[in-house]
């Protein structure tokens, strides 16, 4: 079954012999040194969805080929943290209202409910984007609906199908208090719909769709769900991960319920090691803002190798920020990166990222680089490994966000003559610092070009994003029917930024 979207069609991969020829510049993996470097008027030959050569020129046959002299070419980033449906009809709403400690968060949960019809489409219209922007892999993090393996498989993208599940609902009363509805027979149900839902990704015919045991929060899953699924990604080797120190409220939550930090509590139920990932990791205790007495929670991540899935943007619009990314990636915790929400660009992560590391550092003053320069611990080439080694590392994936023989062809292109990428002086940094989405070219998953030019190939996205008006109008419209709006229209809760003045005859 093909998921109905205008413009979606087949996606094929010829198994034909391709040459990117002569790229200017070219990211590849150095197996020997275990990272990445720039080459330079480099081949790169893939055959179906895998890399045969990266580097000089490559003298076998090759049945297409494509000029590389105004390309740098790049691994595809990985968005390891991402939720396609719940938010996206959202956009432009809630961006200026102040979610600060979250209760709003929680609150406009309950409140903005896109409909059912409308959620294929929001999944298809945000990786969509993703896919424009250089990223190639992405996790997804919804509960699952009719439909949503094969709208994931329709965008091209390589998807590892993330069914959300939990043991808890919650409700914001009025003095913005946050209350928990325990329900564990339903998480054990949607747990058990989760299982057949992941099987099936596995299983899905595209080849592109893979699994992540994910529990939704972990102040709202019980301690017997959270064990029985983190056994169940250990038994699957498929990766883990779980919202976690996210919010100071949720702090406070631990402390009350456990005397101990969220962090310290999953290490005492066994959820931290490789391939767990902790979504978010914003208020471990040495946060500032939580004046907490001891600070064990960044080395307990890095002792387990347990990843934090990091989405700068949607903290820093309500005014929160991690505290150093710096001091996460010196402590030795593998860091990766993800967008949460929405805008649907991993490339301006990556540069908030380091920004705010930087507003953020205390100690990160500096490391000489030269006898008169000095330079960041963190800048592009660190953020461009968590966005691509690193995020592959996580996954257990060696042969994905790496250019290297025997790795997917998973790649994108960067145009060299747009003026964001010029002068050109270092690709990475005017990249990241300066061109962002606009530059990128075109987009290759598993050696099939989704990205052709900056438009998408294998949907039509303008026709997606189009179809999603009316129904963000209609979950507007139902706002004030809503228990937890308390009577507020959307109007009166999210005003536009400025009023709509009356047309004078
Ligand atoms: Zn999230």
């Amino acid at each position: 079954m093909t998921a109905e979207f205008p413009g979606a069609g087949a996606l094929q991969n010829s198994g034909r012999i391709s040459c990117i020829r002569q790229a200017e510049w070219l990211v590849a993996w150095d197996g020997v040194r275990n990272d990445f470097h720039y080459l330079r008027g480099a081949d790169l030959v893939f055959r179906g969805d895998s890399i045969l050569h990266v580097g000089g020129h490559f003298d076998g046959k090759v049945d297409h080929e494509i000029d590389g002299r105004q390309m740098l070419v790049l691994p595809g980033l990985i968005n390891t943290h991402y939720h396609s449906n719940v938010t996206m009809i959202r956009k432009g709403i809630t961006q200026d209202a102040c979610n600060y400690l979250l209760p709003s968060f929680y609150q406009n949960v309950n409140i903005l409910q896109p409909a059912e019809t409308a959620k294929a489409a929001g999944t298809a219209f945000g990786i969509g984007q993703l896919l424009c922007g250089g990223t190639t892999t992405l996790m997804d993090w919804v509960a699952p609906y009719d439909g949503w393996l094969d709208t994931l498989a329709a965008t091209g993208a390589r998807v590892y199908a993330a069914p959300f599940f939990t043991s808890a609902e919650w409700s914001v009363s009025d003095h913005r208090l946050l209350r928990y509805r325990w329900l564990p027979d339903n998480g054990h149900a949607l747990f058990d719909h989760a299982q057949a839902v992941m099987d099936a990704a596995e299983a899905h015919p595209s080849g592109r769709l893979a699994a992540m045991v994910a529990p939704s929060e972990l102040e709202a899953t019980t301690p017997d769900l959270l064990r029985q699924s983190h056994a169940l990604a250990r038994q699957t080797g498929r990766p883990f991960h779980v919202h976690a120190a996210e919010s100071a409220r949720e702090y406070a939550e631990f402390l009350a319920r456990h005397g101990t930090s969220p962090i310290q509590w999953a290490a005492q139920i066994g959820l931290l090691g490789e391939n767990s990932a902790i979504g978010h990791g914003l208020y471990l205790d040495h946060h500032s803002d939580l004046h907490a007495p001891a600070h064990r929670d960044l080395g307990l991540l890095a002792e387990t190798g347990t990843t934090v899935t990091h989405c700068p943007t949607v903290f820093a619009a309500q005014g929160e920020g991690m505290e150093a990314l710096s001091d996460y990636l010196a402590a030795g915790v593998n860091v990766t990166l993800g967008n949460d929400t929405y805008p649907h660009g991993m490339l301006q992560e990556m540069k908030l990222a380091v920004l705010v590391s930087r507003l953020k550092s205390r100690r990160d003053l500096g490391r000489a680089t030269h006898p008169s320069t000095q330079g960041y611990s963190l800048g592009a080439g660190e953020i461009f490994r968590a966005a691509t080694c690193g995020a592959a590392d996580y996954l257990g994936r060696p042969d994905l966000g790496r250019l290297a023989p025997g790795c997917k062809a998973d790649f994108f292109t960067v145009d060299l003559t747009d003026p964001g990428m010029m002068p050109l002086h270092d690709p990475l940094r005017s990249l990241i610092y300066c061109a962002g989405d606009r530059a990128v070219r075109d987009v290759y998953v598993g050696g099939t070009q989704v990205v052709a030019g900056g438009e998408l190939l294998t949907l039509d996205l303008r026709g997606l994003g189009a179809g999603l008006t009316a129904p963000q109008a209609a979950m507007c419209a139902a706002v004030a029917s809503r228990p937890d709006a308390a009577g507020r229209s959307a109007d009166e809760l999210w005003p536009l930024s400025l009023p709509v003045a009356k047309q004078t005859p």
